[in-house]
């Protein structure tokens, strides 16, 4: 089979490519490991409560806001619903020690305003932070769709201060310093770590708005699938590209399949992890200091997660997230305590048609160090200790979150839990990272553009983890393509 273009993953990215180039006229082929598209949003049910996987909520989805524009320029807008969470309160940070909590309102004067209330001496800190926040959003390519695309921006994530420097520089209060980190459960990187422009383009959308979409992930990745199918995309589940080909010339000439099957492009976008596009590109095709590069790229906090049908409905979670943390500094060390000591993050798992909370979602942040001892066995074919270590994680886990949280205590019908070594089978991550490759001071990440012609790269290594950085992913790879003046061209016309 001949194509213009092979995109390799069905994630959110792989979507987001794939249709872009068909609605720009070209022949498409979407390849996907997986026996379905975006394995990871689609969630799984239990006892008829639908527990998310890879998506709870996002930032910057409210009407005119960029992902909203986005949904719309990708034709799934009509598909989709999105619904605001509780505006006095969409994130709860709760510290055991000192006691404290602060509920996260949506929109940055409201924020200011309450950031103030708690911390009524910081007011300086306060405001030079949210600035600088909204500075860091207006300089994005294709969030702000007037920035320019040039490699200052890639350059500051990786080059500027740490988070956790410029929280330092403004403050000294340790509590005020955790609530604007807490946020870093989202991506997985340590406040130490992280670079202040990623941390700012990342929590920026989510103080504007933070919403869900009804029927969560699964929707999302439905609308997507009607969409390919409207524009002619073939499609090719269940099928692992096993090798990028490329042409006497050194450019990309197509992809082989595990099958055997090939198919030709003269251009392909993989959204794959960094290491899994090492395995896929031949021998030379790079240079030995970017095989090197990827091969290097640490990978972000994998976690312990939880999942429970509650037989009373748990209102703390209607509309809202816990990010429940044991002291306030923990978050400069993400994944190094204890499960007994470690900060963790609650979600709302809905029964299928809605109504209050029934169950909940809780990830631990943890290292794939813990399960390491397993690395070798494959999913459904655990040994025996293994499965007393995940029963044992799991009860830990319990009492943890009925001692934070009283008022989920006793009501449980239903458990279930997964580990480090879960989550690198069903994320496709060498190291059970929640969320790829971490985005990190000192850490050069791909960008869309490589040395083999033909080969572009997007996905969440490129720009940033979450729904909004595989979309803007997706269409970073495509403005390369197409032209970054006609693509925000026409995502203008969306506005
Ligand atoms: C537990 C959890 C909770 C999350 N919660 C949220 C949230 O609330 N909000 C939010 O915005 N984000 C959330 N995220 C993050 C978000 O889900 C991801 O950042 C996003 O889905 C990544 O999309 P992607 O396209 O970059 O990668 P992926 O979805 O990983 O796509 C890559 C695809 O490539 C496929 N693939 C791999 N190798 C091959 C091959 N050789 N051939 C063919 N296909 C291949 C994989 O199967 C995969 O489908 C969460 C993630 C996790 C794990």
């Amino acid at each position: 089979m001949k194509y213009d273009f092979v995109v390799i993953g069905a994630g959110v990215s792989g979507l987001t490519s794939a249709i872009t180039l068909a609605k720009s006229g070209y022949r498409v082929a979407l390849v996907e490991k997986s026996e379905r598209t975006a394995p990871v949003l689609r969630g799984f049910s239990r006892k008829g409560v639908h527990f998310d996987t890879g998506f709870h909520y996002t930032g910057g989805l409210a009407p005119g806001e960029p992902l909203d524009i986005f949904f719309r320029y990708l034709g799934i807008s009509d598909r989709v619903t999105s619904f605001p969470f509780d505006t006095e309160g969409f994130d709860v940070f709760r510290c055991e020690n000192p006691g404290f909590e602060f509920r996260v309102p949506a929109g940055y004067a409201r924020l200011r305003e309450r950031l103030c209330e708690a911390f009524p001496v910081e007011a300086k800190a306060i405001d030079s932070y949210l600035g600088m926040v909204k500075a860091v959003c207006a300089s994005m390519p294709y969030l702000n769709l007037d920035a320019e695309v040039d490699t200052g921006f890639a350059l500051r994530r990786v080059l500027g201060a740490t988070l956790k420097e410029t929280l330092d520089s403004l403050t000294g209060n340790e509590l005020l310093k955790s609530v604007l980190s807490m946020h870093s459960l989202l991506y997985g990187v340590s406040s130490c770590e992280v670079s202040f422009t990623q941390h700012a383009a990342i929590v920026g959308n989510y103080y504007d708005s933070a919403r869900g979409i009804r029927g969560s992930g699964l929707s999302l990745v439905n609308a997507f699938d009607e969409r390919l199918k409207l524009l002619g995309v073939d499609l090719f589940c269940g099928a692992e590209v096993t090798r990028v080909l490329v042409d006497a010339q050194g450019a990309v000439a197509g992809v082989e399949l595990a099958s055997g099957a090939a198919l030709s492009c003269p251009a392909c976008i993989a959204t794959v992890h960094p290491r899994v596009l090492l395995d896929l590109a031949p021998e030379g095709a790079f240079r030995p200091a970017y095989r090197k590069r990827l091969g290097a790229l640490e990978e972000t906090v994998s976690a312990f997660m939880a999942y429970a049908v509650s037989t009373a409905p748990i209102a703390s979670l209607a509309g809202s997230n816990l990010f429940l943390l044991p002291e306030a500094d923990c978050l400069n060390r993400l994944g190094q305590s204890p499960l007994d000591k470690a900060p963790f993050y609650l979600s709302a798992a809905y029964r299928e048609g809605g109504g209050d909370p029934s169950g909940y979602i809780a990830i631990f942040p943890s290292l794939f160090k813990e399960t390491a001892a397993w690395e070798g066995s494959s999913s459904g074919r655990r040994p025996e200790e293994y499965r007393q270590f995940k029963k044992e994680a799991l009860s830990i886990m319990q009492r943890r979150i009925e001692r934070v949280c009283p008022e989920i205590a006793g009501n449980l019908q239903y458990l279930e839990g997964s580990t480090p070594l879960t989550l690198r089978d069903f994320c496709s991550t060498p190291y059970g990272g929640l969320y790829g490759v971490k985005h990190m001071v000192g850490q050069y990440n791909p960008q869309t553009s490589t040395k083999l012609r033909g080969l572009y790269l997007a996905g969440q290594a490129v720009v940033s983890p979450g729904v909004m950085g595989a979309v803007l992913s997706g269409l970073l790879a495509c403005g390369t393509i197409l032209g970054h003046d006609r693509m925000r061209k026409e995502l203008k016309a969306c506005c």
